[in-house]
């Protein structure tokens, strides 16, 4: 029965694409004021040289832009949220896109009755105050490029 279980588990370690890389650099602080969300987690990744990394955070924002993948016409379509909310959770990686550092963030965000709304993080979030925590791991280079059959930019 063990071995069943093993020669299952190796099969599938074959199909899956997975990647073996260390903890480096750890990074915590706050974003500034009435910033976007996105673009200065990204410069922060690009004046800091993180190719390969992780970044989560908490904090508000003064307005909200996220994306939902359709998968039945392969785009995203945005939910614009024109209002404070909390961020009571942002998580994303980094890794190349077009040879530089690319952010992919996810993020949940509640109003003032505690509803949560999520999404992918897009351009258009505009910082109230966030807190980050942003790590740098070594490790082979991950590169995202077009994959056929979600239409999106993934790991390949
Ligand atoms: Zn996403």
């Amino acid at each position: 029965m063990s071995e069943n279980k093993t020669s299952l588990a190796s099969t599938r370690l074959i199909t899956i694409m997975l990647k073996s890389i260390k903890p480096s650099k750890m990074y915590m602080g706050k974003l500034s004021h009435g910033s976007d969300l996105l673009e200065e987690i990204t410069d922060l990744c690009i004046e800091k040289n993180i190719k390969l990394g992780r970044v989560e955070g908490i904090g508000a924002v003064q307005k909200a832009r996220i994306g939902y993948y359709n998968q039945a016409v392969r785009e995203y379509q945005y939910i614009e949220l024109d209002h404070a909310l909390e961020i009571t959770k942002l998580i994303g990686n980094i890794s190349l896109k077009d040879k530089a550092p690319f952010v992919h963030a996810h993020i949940t965000l509640s109003d003032k009755k505690g509803n949560a709304f999520g999404g992918h993080l897009a351009q258009g979030t505009l910082i109230y105050a966030c807190e980050i925590m942003l790590q740098s791991f070594e490790g082979p280079e991950l590169t995202r490029s077009y994959d056929e059959v979600t239409g999106l930019p993934l790991w390949l």
